[in-house]
């Protein structure tokens, strides 16, 4: 079968101007997510190259060689430096100084009218970007395994069969051509590029999808002010499994917040609670869970524990706290906070319950003066 070469190349080219138009509206309405504008503009170069590369098959010249030859290499090295931004979030910019360097080694033959070096170099080095590309995708493997290792080696695909046009030419040793490369590598990395592009651009919009799908889910399970757990997620984590015996609920609840906040200002009652935030995860162990329940409540989950293992660990927060010395606009202050825990039993006691028999506690505790730890009665009665 022969193929026609020129009908895929502007296949190829009107392919991935609609990618390039898809990730240019993706961005329109994420604008945070930059490097949709970065992997846009990338593909908008290569489509730039695909139609200079086209016309240069009809009339090779210098320029057009100069045309196709920058833009193929600035828009991998701006796909590179998308790829970075997507990993990293830091800036493509850097990462398109590969491209300069590539850039300052090709263009110089094919300006001096060596077009077979000058392909042979831009082959080589649009080979050494897509490897580059691909192991951004390969360090970034933890995130969503089975999308980006995809991605990795349809990139490498690709490099791959640039890397044989590179070696194809070097074979041959031309250093003047006269006319676009055309041997049996050049169709193998058409063929390459339009399979690989179509599942490159699938599998890099469902990795942005499921970052997306994460990043709202986190939102919506955090507390934005003190960035711990909210009652969602702690009744996600622990809603619908009955409490054993050796879990016990912590329920904290700051003192007199109100009047903080009347004395000294909302955004100093702000600070109070991360404060206590801070206080209540420095003294967690790996597997505990803490949670802003609302207002100045929060809630501690200790798993595989002992009475008088969570009332030191409730007494450590408290007394650490009643150190703390916050400063604010008005003045510094001092707070204090009440604790109260219940555990659960060993048939199992539903979250809930746990967490109200510790609210009870919580409350003997402000009744008997604040600024205390008290245990659930019901525990001791069971
Ligand atoms: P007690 O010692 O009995 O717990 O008294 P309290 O003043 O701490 O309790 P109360 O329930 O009367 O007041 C809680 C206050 O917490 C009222 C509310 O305005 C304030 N509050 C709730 N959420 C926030 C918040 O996100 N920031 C600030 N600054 N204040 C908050
Ligand atoms: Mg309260
Ligand atoms: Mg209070």
């Amino acid at each position: 079968m022969s193929l026609d070469y020129t009908s895929l190349l502007l296949a190829v080219g009107f392919s991935a101007t609609c990618l390039s138009l898809t990730l240019f509206g993706m961005w329109l309405t994420a604008r945070s997510e930059k490097f949709l504008l970065t992997w846009a503009i990338s593909l908008l170069l290569v489509v730039g190259d695909i139609f200079a590369y086209d016309a240069y098959i009809d009339m090779p010249g210098r320029l057009l060689g100069i045309a196709t030859l920058a833009l193929l290499l600035l828009g991998f090295s701006a796909m590179l430096g998308a790829a970075y931004q997507f990993r990293t979030g830091a800036s493509p910019v850097p990462r398109t100084v590969f491209g300069s360097i590539a850039l300052a080694v090709a263009l110089p033959p094919m300006a001096l009218g060596y077009d077979g070096l000058g392909f042979m170099f831009e082959n080589l080095f649009a080979a050494l970007l897509l490897f580059a590309t691909a192991f951004e995708y390969w360090k970034g493997r933890n995130e969503a395994p089975a999308l980006t290792i995809g991605i990795t080696a349809l990139y490498s695909a690709t490099a791959t069969s640039f890397a044989l046009c590179a070696m194809v030419l070097a074979w041959d040793g031309k250093l003047i051509l006269g006319h676009a490369p055309s041997n049996w590598a050049e169709e193998l990395s058409l063929i390459i590029v339009i399979a690989s592009m179509t599942g490159i651009g699938a599998l890099s919009l469902a990795l942005n999808q499921g970052r997306l799908a994460r990043h709202h889910r986190h939102n919506a399970l955090t507390d934005p002010l003190t960035g711990l757990l909210n009652r969602r997620a702690l009744f996600d984590m622990h809603g619908n499994a009955p409490v054993g015996a050796f879990t016990a609920v912590v329920v904290f609840d700051l003192d007199g917040f109100k009047a903080i906040n009347d004395e000294f200002g909302h955004a100093a009652g702000d600070e109070v609670l991360r404060v206590f935030a801070r206080e209540l995860a420095g003294n967690l162990r790996p597997a505990d869970v803490a949670a802003r329940m609302g207002g100045e409540e929060f809630a501690l989950v200790l798993k595989r524990t002992l009475p008088e293992t969570v009332e030191a660990t409730a007494e450590a927060i408290r007394a650490a706290f009643a150190a703390c010395c916050i400063e604010t606009e008005t003045g510094p202050l001092t707070c204090t906070v009440s604790a109260g825990f219940a555990f659960g039993t060993k048939e199992g006691l539903s979250f809930d319950k746990v967490l109200s028999a510790a609210d009870k506690a919580l409350y003997a505790a402000k009744r008997g003066g604040r600024n205390r730890v008290t245990a659930s009665a019901f525990r001791r009665a069971s």
